[in-house]
């Protein structure tokens, strides 16, 4: 039986975030995470109806009614068009494997996961193009589920690895908690398997690290890998 899923929205705008900043891109948001990060501000309870926006009126928006099944969505991501890629995004996405596995659009695919779940990963793995791999410090998980949850992050990173054919790079938002060790430790046991780091200072004022850490954390890591600080840039000139 095909896998359906609830969906938040579908639309089409432009990656804010990572090495890719400024691609246009249709966006499916899943509903549903395993995580509960402190800095999080997507609305993640499954909606009775998917919001669609327009292809021919932008920031126009339609419902679909929820779940879906991968030929519906297939469809709603072809509606736009001059796209570079579908970023999957959540919420959590891997959540629904079974679900981007029988997608059929053939626009590269562009993962925004947590990196937790490597069972799902390894169904994915030769469908992506692109894996937007975060690297969640602050999960909100209690303490004795934070050494699995590392491990789980190294294992999903060595699955869906940077190649000749997908681009895997690594997303650490920055906030006020970071700790520089436990960021250079991750760091030493994935950079393998990326192409590069982000360092994305938290949006949230009232958790913000200061420019010196961040500078300081980018001057460690590059001994180790490429490491760019790149703020989240949507949201500066309004865009979705
Ligand atoms: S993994 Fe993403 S969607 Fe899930 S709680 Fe963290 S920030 Fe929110």
């Amino acid at each position: 039986m095909i896998q359906e899923a609830n969906l938040i929205e579908v639309f089409c705008a432009v990656q804010g975030e990572g090495p890719y900043v400024g691609v246009r891109q249709a966006f499916v948001r899943f509903s549903g995470c395993n995580l509960n990060c402190s800095y999080c501000d997507t609305p993640v309870a499954p909606p009775g109806s998917c919001k669609y926006e327009s292809p021919s009126k932008p920031i126009s928006f339609l419902h679909v009614k929820n779940p879906m099944g991968p030929a519906s969505v297939d469809k709603l991501i072809e509606s736009y068009d001059k796209i570079h890629s579908v970023s999957l995004t959540g919420g959590e996405p891997l959540l629904n494997a079974d679900f981007i596995s029988a997608l059929s659009t053939d626009v590269p695919l562009y993962l925004e996961s947590n990196m937790t779940l490597p069972d799902m990963a390894r169904k994915v793995k030769d469908k992506v193009s692109y894996v937007s791999g975060d690297v969640k410090l602050d999960p909100g998980l209690p303490e004795d589920e934070l050494e699995l949850h590392l491990k789980n992050t190294i294992k999903c990173f060595s699955i869906l690895r940077n190649t000749d054919c997908r681009d895997c790079f690594c997303k650490v938002v920055v906030t006020s908690k970071t700790s520089m060790d436990d960021l250079i430790l991750i760091i030493e046991d994935i950079h393998r398997y990326l192409s590069c780091v982000i360092l994305q200072p938290v949006t949230q004022e009232h958790m913000a690290a200061s420019p010196s850490f961040l500078l300081d954390c980018q001057y460690r890591l590059l001994d180790i890998v490429d490491t760019r600080i790149i703020p989240q840039t949507h949201k500066m000139w309004g865009c979705l």
